[in-house]
C-alpha cells in the first residue's frame, strides 16, 4: 500500500511530533528529527515521510498529497491529540478510500478513545509499531495484524500485543528515509552544531523516572541496542552520503545505559574522526567519560531535573545530587560540554527546592541548560500519581497553550501553578544573566561568526519568549 507517515501540521514551530521528549514549541526554535515515524518509513518501500512542522507547511499544503496515497500513518501526542485528529479528518474529507492510523505514545496508552475519537481514524498501533505499520501496508487485513486496536461496527477490536523487538540491528537505517524526504537544514538544536543528525543506536532506558514518558510506554525498560559495528557503518554513511553534517546525536534515552558497550562504539567512531555526543545519566564514571572525549565525543545531554536530593527521590530518578556534582567536575576536566535539564514543579517541589535547583545548576555550571514545567503525560506513574492527589489543575486546557509553549498543568498545595510558572523563568535569568555565563557565551561567540549569528538569533527569540511568558499561565 502507498504509505504517507506525516508529522502533522500544528502550532508554529510545535517540536512535538515524533522525535520529540518534551511536545511543546520551544525558548528557541528546535526540531529534533522524526525518528519514531522515520523507522517503519524505512521498512516500507516507496513510502514517503513528511515532517509538516520542520517543513513549516500548514494543512493546506499537505491536503494535496491524500490522493497520492492508500494509507497515512499520523503520529500523535497527548497535546497535539485534538489538532492531529482535525488532519486526519481533513484528510479523510479529502481521500475517503485513505486508511488513517495513528501511532505514538498517547495511543498506545489509550488506544479505545483514541480510535473513537473520530470516523476518519481506522486504526491505532500501539506500542512498538514499526513492523505492525509495515504489515499492514503490506495488505495485511487488520483482523490479523497484532498490535493494532480497530472497529467493527463501531466497537473497538484490540488486537494481542506486538512483541517487542529484540533484534535491533534487524531494523534498516533511517539514513536513506532523512536523505529522500526530509531537509536536513530544517533540524536544529541550539546546543548542537548545525546541521546535525540524530537517530537511536538502541531504544529503552533502565531507570524509572516517574516522568519520562518513553520507557514507561513504547521504549520499556531494557535498554535493546545495535551492535557497535552496525553503529558505526552508518556514521560512516553519514559521513560519506551527508558531508555537510557537522555532529551526530545519538538519541537513545540513556546511551551510557550499557557502558562497555558505549566504549566499544566510541573507539570505534574514534577511528571515523567524527564529533559526536549523546544522551547521559550524571553517573558515567570518568574513565568511560575520558574513552568517550577521546574517540570523539562533544556534548553529552543530561537530565538533572532537581537540585533537591529530596525531589530525586520522589521521582525515582536514581541519583545522588553529589554523583551528579563529581559527574560534572570529571565533565568540566576533560572539556566534554553538558547540556543539563531540569523540570520545576516535580513533586514536592516549594520555594526552598525551586531555589536549591537554581542554586545546584549555577554551582554545576552546565554550558547550557533547558528548564521544563513537570508534565504528567498519560501512562507514567507520575500520571497516575498526579489523578490521586488532585494534582491536575481544574482551570488548565491541556499541556500547552494555544501558541504551543508548555503550561504548568499541575499544582500542589503549597505551590501554585503561577509560582511553578514563574520559577522557569526564574532560572533561566539567574543561570544566564551572570557575568561568568555571559562571558562563556560572549567568548563562544568571539570563535566563529557562524556563532555570533545563531547566538544571536536564538537570543533574540530567548528574549521574545520570556516576555510571551507573561501572557501564556
Ligand atoms: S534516565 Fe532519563 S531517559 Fe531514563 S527514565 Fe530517567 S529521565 Fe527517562
Amino acid at each position: 500500500m502507498k504509505t504517507l507517515f506525516l508529522n502533522p501540521p500544528s502550532f508554529d514551530g510545535f517540536d512535538g511530533g515524533a522525535g520529540s521528549r518534551y511536545q511543546a514549541v520551544r525558548e528557541i526554535r528546535s526540531f529534533w528529527y522524526p525518528t519514531w515515524l522515520a523507522q517503519p518509513a524505512a521498512l516500507v518501500p516507496d513510502s514517503k515521510l513528511v515532517d509538516a512542522p520542520a517543513r513549516g507547511l500548514g494543512l493546506d499544503d499537505v491536503l494535496p498529497m491524500a490522493n497520492d496515497y492508500e494509507m497515512a500513518v499520523l503520529h500523535t501526542s497527548t497535546p497535539s491529540f485534538q489538532n492531529d485528529v482535525k488532519v486526519a479528518e481533513a484528510l479523510k474529507q479529502a481521500n475517503p478510500k485513505l486508511q488513517i492510523g495513528l501511532v505514538g505514545a498517547h495511543v498506545a496508552v489509550n488506544p479505545e478513545p483514541s480510535v473513537l475519537a473520530s470516523d476518519a481514524i481506522d486504526y491505532v498501533a500501539r506500542n512498538e509499531f514499526d513492523y505492525t505499520i509495515a504489515e499492514l501496508a503490506e495488505g495485511k487485513p487488520y483482523a490479523e495484524t497484532n498490535g493494532i486496536s480497530y472497529k467493527v461496527d463501531g466497537k473497538v477490536v484490540h488486537n494481542p500485543e506486538r512483541a517487542m523487538i529484540m533484534n535491533m540491528d534487524a531494523l534498516p537505517s533511517v539514513i536513506d528515509v532523512y536523505k529522500r524526504d526530509l531537509v536536513i537544514e530544517d533540524y536544529f538544536i541550539g546546543y548542537l552544531k548545525h546541521p546535525y543528525v540524530s537517530f537511536y543506536t538502541g531504544r529503552g532506558c533502565k531507570s524509572r523516572c516517574t516522568f519520562c514518558l518513553w520507557p514507561q510506554t513504547i521504549g520499556g525498560h531494557k535498554y535493546r541496542t545495535r551492535s557497535p559495528e552496525v553503529v558505526a557503518e552508518e556514521v560512516a554513511r553519514i559521513q560519506k552520503e551527508m558531508p555537510q553534517v557537522k555532529e551526530i546525536f545519538f538519541d537513545d534515552d540513556t546511551f551510557t545505559d550499557d557502558r562497555p558497550r558505549a566504549e566499544e562504539t566510541a573507539r570505534l567512531l574514534g577511528k571515523l574522526g567524527v564529533t559526536w555526543s549523546c544522551n547521559a545519566k550524571a553517573n558515567v564514571p570518568y574513565e568511560t567519560l575520558k574513552i568517550m572525549r577521546d574517540n570523539g565525543l562533544r556534548l553529552l545531554l543530561v537530565g538533572f531535573e532537581s537540585g533537591s536530593q529530596r525531589i530525586l527521590l520522589n521521582i525515582k530518578k536514581g541519583m545522588h545530587v553529589d554523583f551528579a556534582r563529581r559527574f560534572m567536575k570529571d565533565c568540566h576536566k576533560l572539556g566534554i560540554t553538558v547540556h543539563g535539564t531540569f523540570i520545576m514543579g516535580l513533586p514536592g517541589e516549594n520555594h526552598d527546592t525551586i531555589k536549591e535547583t537554581i542554586d545546584f545548576a549555577k554551582e554545576i555550571n552546565p554550558h547550557t541548560i533547558q528548564v521544563s514545567l513537570a508534565a504528567a503525560y498519560p501512562g507514567t506513574f507520575l500520571y497516575n500519581q498526579a489523578m490521586e492527589n488532585g494534582w491536575f489543575r481544574q482551570d488548565a486546557n491541556g499541556m500547552v497553550a494555544s501558541s504551543g509553549t508548555q503550561v504548568s498543568s499541575l499544582e500542589y498545595p503549597d505551590l501554585s501553578h503561577e509560582e511553578i510558572f514563574e520559577a522557569l523563568s526564574t532560572f533561566y535569568k539567574k543561570f544566564y544573566f551572570r557575568p561568568s555565563k555571559i562571558g562563556e557565551i560572549t567568548w563562544e561567540m568571539m570563535q566563529s561568526w557562524d556563532m555570533t549569528k545563531r547566538r544571536l538569533r536564538e537570543g533574540v527569540e530567548f528574549f521574545h519568549f520570556l516576555n510571551q511568558r507573561a501572557d501564556s499561565v
